[in-house]
């Protein structure tokens, strides 16, 4: 896999990793929603330590639905959703697959929090789909 590499909306913030990703996923729950504006979130899961990141990200720490923080961390100039990072999945660092600089190869294997998906959304069956977490 060659280096993953991507960045927000306006330069300042840079990131840069070379592994494999743990996972390429969806996550459809309400916090996810207000964090990226969105209907849901697809990330790319990346060990912590394969990951360099240039340039100051803004953090914003939130308890999740597993009782354990999330620190979502987004570029405080323009705003954009880059990454986050669950006390409950330590050592992973979550990248917010807009923000890739190629995202052809982005195919998410499983979603979760289908509860609380929006009406319109079409939830494939290709992926492994759970009401809340796989857990
Ligand atoms: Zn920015
Ligand atoms: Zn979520």
């Amino acid at each position: 896999m060659p280096t993953i590499t991507g960045g927000c909306l306006c330069g300042r913030i840079r990131y840069s990793a070379d592994a494999e990703p743990a996972f390429v996923g969806l996550c459809h729950c309400h916090d996810c929603q207000k964090f990226t504006g969105s209907a849901f979130a697809a990330v790319i899961g990346l060990p912590k330590s394969a990951v360099a990141v240039t340039g100051a990200l803004k953090g914003f720490t939130k308890q999740g639905d597993s009782g354990k923080p999330i620190n979502r961390m987004f570029c405080p100039e323009c705003g954009a959703s880059v990454m986050d990072e669950a006390e409950a999945a330590l050592g992973i660092v979550m990248i917010q697959a807009g923000t890739l600089d190629d995202t052809s190869w982005v195919k998410p294997t499983s979603q979760i929090y289908c509860a609380s998906a929006q009406s319109w959304v079409e939830l494939s069956g290709e992926m492994k789909s759970f009401d809340r977490t796989p857990g």
